[in-house]
């Protein structure tokens, strides 16, 4: 293959070739040169970008051009048109390549240039979107490229490859309903069977005869699945290539992508068209996908896969089973020895791990791609961690470098080391993605969503995976296959999605017909359970029980091995970091002594949200709050109440005692009464037994209490002004649980917090009785307490009349999970039902209850915070609904000033480094002003 540095006299001229008047859609790069670079993300996609600045700095790349993604959004508001200026700028870059490349697109007389066309988005989205190699073979120039090559297995391999892509991708010719195989691999499987008897043979054994009928087939299939000749004129491929590729943002995998991501429809792709070089002109050639690191576990070694005689897409596919980079040392030392050079340069250029694609063309490196790679959570803590003590990056940058939402991957658990002493190893494949899953094995992805959407634990078990199994890869704890390595579609989705992976265990046999899987002597059955660790590779029969990762045992168990571990201390470090530069801190929701410790090891700096009711569950408390609800007097209301009393007390104390200090917001009781009654016959008489009244009394009670709407019926403050005695006895357990702690000469910080209040009068009558029990406790115990009593802002009237409510409350906690449901109108509980249609048409871009809807509740809260502090500058602000620990949210929360956030006790690590990315976007904006 030619790639001619015969124009070396143009390397003058800008890279594509032409200065064109209006706006500048195409950018060109080539000869050590390029219209772009590495800071152009936005108009030229990810690979464009990194494309323009590998060949600014001077790395092997070969020449091409990107169509920036304004052409994209142009696409899409204009019916899928172009602008007028697009087909002279792609005709100028295309004669620019040519002339880098001293041949011609579509030359049937000699080499003719072949084009690679490639989508590539701001943010990479590995394998949703659609490419296509080879591009300018027809029937004439593939015959110009077998004289040219001298190589007619070469040409004739190409030319079936780019019918089939093309095909697939641009024509759509692809599986109906009910095919388990592609339509061009059953022709594959279908010649293999005619030639050889065996439809599994290796694709190499076909003669350049056998690939000359595969083309005639491949056309005639195209034929007769679209109607349409396969097109000849090279132009009008590149026309529907790029069309492809602008169309394939809106595919079906592409938005499933997005909307798991948070990538918005608007950005649009870029795409690039790049000369091909060639890894199958022989064993002279090849093909490979590395990493300047170990993705998986982030350790600093040439990590990577390629084939011999193969095209990048072999090694990504997962058809034929790559080699490990390192043993490309042997096989060609010179490429070895140039990419572990280029894998230098990429890092200290790049200031971040790459995953880059390469090929070898005749002895020759080039370079296709690079971008940051992607890694689990694991890898990215240890990347980080590892490339400060090299000094390519400072701390602030590392604790920018974890995405917050990866973090819980490292407290995901592992397999308990002695159940996995009895647990068979069926098969070994390739560590893709660490951690511990057990499950039923599904075979296919729809099945497999089926399942797990019945609550099942679910592994997706394929031969390899394509993005069409997306949904089912969502769904599963894990993901086995059989081929493919650590760069197939199946490790890298893994990877970024957190998911537990092993791929390429060779062993495994599977049968997609029988739905079984056969390994280790054995046969399973769909449903079966198998287990499978990401961080070793290996496969084991059966349910395997999990135990908790290195981080929780240390942290969590005092385990000292486990603290000893590289996992442990690069977490360490990072949450030390996040300390030295966080603004807000991090509380959290807690219930018990247990929870509060957890948090407490975490970093929480105190309990956000004590949600009282949920201590009505334990043992057999549950009867004396039954027997308090069904009261008809006030009187019975108090000796029920008398008895919940010092159960409530014993709670409060270990919470405070768990604490060593620190503060505890305490909400008063919120949730609808009904949600504690019996609704069966045998519950409501064993009720009636217990609390000693009359079945028919109980029925009759749980009939009163029946409400149609209970969220915005009589719960939160509603019930402490109807029967005040309720508050006074949980203020009564909290004071007297404090003074007991205090006893012990251990600090006590109660902030009494009265949730759903709406009108200033709900909450002053309700502070009343905390300030009046806690007079009267302290008189009686003959103490002092230190305390505050705030609020939950959580219905919009509660925001907008904020400022009234400060005038009294000491502080306010934004209860978002109710506030989202009253401000949006959406029941919280029944919200399943349409939510996903929802973000499917991106009418919102995210749940709205997992993460904050800034543009609505998002504005109430900030009318909050601006009237609570107009008539109480020093008031405290807070957040303890559930988007507490969603990192957008936190980030959103940290620039409205709010002095904490509060989430569950796992979440509170995660928390802890979006705070500390917030605090330090903040001083990188002032730096920049
Ligand atoms: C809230 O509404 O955000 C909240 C924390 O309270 P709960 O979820 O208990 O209603
Ligand atoms: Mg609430």
């Amino acid at each position: 293959m030619p790639v001619k540095k015969s124009s070396a006299k143009s390397s003058k001229k800008p890279a594509s070739g032409s200065k064109l008047k209006g706006t500048k859609y195409v950018y060109g790069w080539g000869n050590g040169r390029a219209d772009g670079n590495g800071s152009m993300r936005n108009l030229l996609g990810g690979k464009g970008a990194n494309l323009a600045e590998m060949a600014r700095i001077g790395l092997p790349v070969p020449p091409g051009f990107t169509i920036s993604t304004e052409v994209c959004t142009y696409y899409y508001a204009n019916k899928r048109t172009y602008p007028t200026a697009l087909k002279a700028q792609v005709a100028a870059a295309m004669a620019s390549m040519e002339q880098v490349m001293g041949v011609k697109f579509g030359d049937a007389s000699a080499t003719p240039l072949l084009v690679a066309v490639r989508s590539g988005a701001r943010d990479s989205m590995p394998g949703m979107m659609d490419t296509i190699l080879n591009l300018g073979l027809n029937d004439q120039t593939v015959v110009a490229l077998e004289r040219a090559t001298n190589n007619p297995r070469l040409a004739w391999d190409c030319y079936r490859r780019f019918i089939q892509m093309y095909g697939d991708v641009v024509m759509g010719v692809q599986k109906r309903p009910g095919e388990e195989h592609e339509p061009f691999e059953t022709a594959i499987s279908q010649l293999k069977h005619d030639r050889f008897k065996d439809g599994e043979v290796e694709d190499t054994r076909f003669s350049t005869q056998d690939l000359k009928e595969l083309v005639a087939r491949f056309k005639a299939l195209v034929k007769e699945r679209t109607g349409q000749e396969f097109p000849n004129d090279p132009w009008k491929q590149l026309e529907g290539a790029v069309g492809a590729v602008f169309n394939s943002w809106m595919n079906d995998r592409a938005i499933v992508y997005r909307r798991k991501y948070g990538i918005p429809a608007e950005w649009g792709t870029a795409v690039n068209v790049q000369a091909m070089v060639f890894g199958n002109t022989g064993n002279e050639s090849g093909s490979g996908v590395a990493f300047t690191r170990d993705p998986a576990t982030g350790e600093k070694v040439f990590y990577g896969e390629f084939l011999m005689n193969a095209q990048g897409e072999d090694v990504v596919a997962g058809v034929r089973t790559p080699q490990p980079v390192l043993e490309l040392k042997q096989v060609m030392p010179d490429a070895y020895h140039e990419l572990d050079r280029i894998r230098g340069v990429l890092e200290a250029h790049f200031h971040d791990m790459q995953d880059f694609e390469f090929t070898i063309q005749e002895r020759k490196v080039f370079m296709l791609q690079t971008r940051n790679g992607k890694r689990t959570g694991v890898a990215a803590v240890r990347i980080a961690c590892e490339m400060v003590k090299e000094k390519l990056i400072d701390w602030t940058t590392a604790v920018t470098r974890v995405p917050a939402d990866q973090l819980d991957q490292v407290l995901a658990p592992i397999f308990d080391r002695s159940a996995l002493k009895d647990a068979p190893v069926i098969a070994t494949g390739l560590p893709a993605g660490p951690g511990a899953a057990s499950g039923k094995i599904y075979f296919n992805a729809e099945r497999a969503v089926e399942s797990a959407a019945k609550g099942e634990k679910v592994l997706l078990v394929r031969m390899e995976t394509s993005p069409e199994d997306l949904r089912g890869m969502i769904a599963a704890e894990g993901i086995l296959t059989a081929r493919g390595g650590v760069s197939s579609h199946a490790a890298l989705v893994a990877r970024q999605m957190g998911k537990v992976c092993v791929c390429g265990a060779a062993a495994l046999h599977i049968d997609y017909n029988k739905m079984t899987l056969s390994a280790g002597g054995r046969t399973y059955k769909e449903g079966e359970y198998l287990s499978i660790d990401g961080t070793s590779g290996a496969v084991y029969a059966g349910q395997v029980k999990t135990a908790p990762s290195e981080i929780i045992q240390g942290l969590l168990h005092g385990d000292t091995a486990a603290r000893n571990s590289t996992t442990y201390k690069n977490f360490m470090q990072i949450m030390t970091w996040c300390s030295k530069v966080t603004r807000l801190l991090v509380r959290t929701n807690a219930d018990s002594p247990e929870q509060t410790s957890n948090a407490i090891a975490f970093g929480a700096t105190g309990i956000g949200l004590c949600r009282t009711e949920h201590m009505f569950f334990e043992g057999n408390r549950i009867y004396a709050v039954r027997e308090m609800i069904v009261a008809e007097s006030y009187q019975e209301r108090k000796n029920a109440l008398n008895k919940l009393l010092p159960y409530q007390r014993d709670d409060f104390a270990g919470i405070f005692t768990a604490l060593k200090g620190l503060p505890a917001t305490i909400r008063l009781l919120d949730p609808p009464l009904h949600e504690f009654l019996p609704h069966d016959d045998v519950t409501i008489r064993e009720t009636a037994e217990k609390i000693g009244v009359k079945a028919e009394m109980v029925s009759r009670r749980v009939a009163e209490l029946h409400e149609f709407n209970p969220m915005l019926g009589f719960r939160g403050c509603r019930l402490g002004v109807s029967y005040p005695e309720i508050s006074e006895m949980q203020c009564r357990a909290i004071f007297e649980a404090a003074a007991i702690v205090q006893k012990k000469g251990i600090k006590v910080r109660p902030e009494i917090m009265i949730p759903l209040v709406g009108f200033k009068k709900e909450f002053d009558l309700q502070a009343a009785i905390v300030h009046r029990v806690a007079g009267e406790v302290a008189k009686e115990k003959k103490t002092k307490f230190t305390y505050l009593v705030g609020t939950m802002i959580e219905v919009p009237r509660g925001a907008i009349t904020a400022a009234e409510i400060a005038q009294t409350a000491q502080f306010f906690s934004f209860g978002t999970n109710d506030l989202t449901q009253t401000t949006l109108g959406m029941s919280r509980d029944d919200s399943g039902s349409f939510l996903p249609k929802y973000q499917e048409e991106e009418i919102v871009k995210k749940n709205p209850f997992a993460s904050i809807d800034q543009a609505g509740v998002g504005e109430l809260m900030k009318i909050a915070v601006k009237g609570g502090r107009s008539t109480n500058p020093d008031i405290k602000l807070g957040i303890c609904g559930e988007h507490g620990g969603d990192p957008d949210s936190v980030k959103f929360c940290h620039r409205l000033g709010l002095t904490y956030v509060s989430c569950s006790p796992f979440r509170v690590p995660t928390a802890r480094l979006a705070a500390a990315q917030a605090a330090i976007a903040d001083a990188k904006v002032v730096k920049k002003k």
